[in-house]
């Protein structure tokens, strides 16, 4: 086996409670995290020294350096090896980048998953789950896929049962949003009303619209704590969401820190058409559909990776 190939699924955050700011510079939060059908490919080849290479969409503003979170990920997972280990990396992108979707999470998973398997290392579950973890909040789900809570920092993970496939659709943006720079703002616009967060609650009502699979109670249900201030950094956001609703989507919310949109829709062909609507108008630079839940990195593991040759 000289080359492992792994999907990585992008994210939506279906309801994020950001609670008070804690000592440690985190917040506490509940994240009930979606993964849907865009996908990022991360694959490892085996060489002497570590290097990636970015292709696709947007290929030209993520780092291909040692800042790239997929090379973080695979040297955390080479320091557990029994031996030197390195790998030649190729990412070939279409979730968008600083888009709230948490793209190069999910590299950073595929890159644990395609490293573990290309090296033989049999590291179980747990172990990569606690390495994602370090990487960064949102990597472990990006391992775990589905529909799961995360608490935490985000990072401790529940599975939630769904009752069917929802249909998405996404605006995204010209552009990418900082995370810090949208948790500052949302903390600076509850400081200026005097508010004092309480702590993060699960949504009953949320819940129980993923187990019965009812779109028009989920999409009434959609909550995103930080969707104030990344309008108010990107006030163009306001009529992109407006124009979702406007045709008839079931849910609008800024995906995660932003600025990519979310749209819950009926069915399919409703999000064939929206999507067509919103790349046609101006409040988007482009519109693709997508489904979930969708599988995470690690479904491919356990020796069978997406792709191996
Ligand atoms: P999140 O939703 O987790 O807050 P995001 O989707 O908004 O994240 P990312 O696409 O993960 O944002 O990118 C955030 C920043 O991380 C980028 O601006 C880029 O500089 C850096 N980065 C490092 N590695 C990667 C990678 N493999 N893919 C994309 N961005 C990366």
């Amino acid at each position: 086996m000289d080359s492992v190939t792994v999907r990585v699924p992008a994210k939506v955050n279906l309801q994020l409670a950001v609670g008070p700011l804690r000592d440690d510079g985190y917040h506490d939060l509940v994240n009930v995290f979606h993964a849907v059908s865009i996908h990022d490919h991360v694959t490892a080849v085996a060489a002497d020294s570590f290097s990636v290479r970015v292709v696709g969409e947007e290929a030209d503003q993520v780092p291909d350096g040692p800042d790239n979170l997929a090379i973080r990920a695979a040297r955390a997972l080479a320091a557990r090896a029994d031996r030197p280990v390195a790998a030649r990396l190729t990412i070939r992108k279409s979730i968008p980048v600083a888009g709230g979707m948490a793209g190069g999470s999910a590299d950073a998973a595929g890159a644990l998953v395609a490293c573990n398997d290309l090296w033989k290392l049999g590291l179980p579950r747990e172990d990569l789950l606690d390495i994602a973890a370090d990487i960064g909040s949102d990597v472990p789900f990006a391992l775990f896929g589905g529909t799961a809570v995360g608490t935490g920092r985000g990072e401790l993970l529940t599975a939630v049962p769904t009752g069917g496939r929802f249909h998405w659709v996404f605006a995204l943006a010209e552009g990418g949003l900082s995370t810090p720079a949208v948790y500052a703002r949302c903390d600076r616009l509850r400081e200026a009303r005097g508010e004092r967060p309480a702590p993060p609650q699960e949504s009953k009502a949320l819940m129980a619209a993923l187990r019965d699979g009812d779109a028009d109670a989920l999409g009434a249900e959609l909550v995103n704590d930080l969707q104030e201030a990344a309008v108010a950094l990107r006030p163009s956001l306001a009529a992109t969401l407006d124009a979702g609703r406007e045709r008839g989507a079931l849910g609008a919310i800024v995906s995660g820190s932003g600025p990519s949109c979310a749209f819950l829709v009926a069915g399919e062909s409703k999000a064939d058409d929206l999507a067509r609507a919103l790349t046609g108008s101006a409040v988007c630079r482009a519109a693709v559909t997508a489904y979930g839940p969708v599988q995470g990195a690690l479904a491919g593991s356990g020796g069978h990776p997406v792709g191996i040759t």
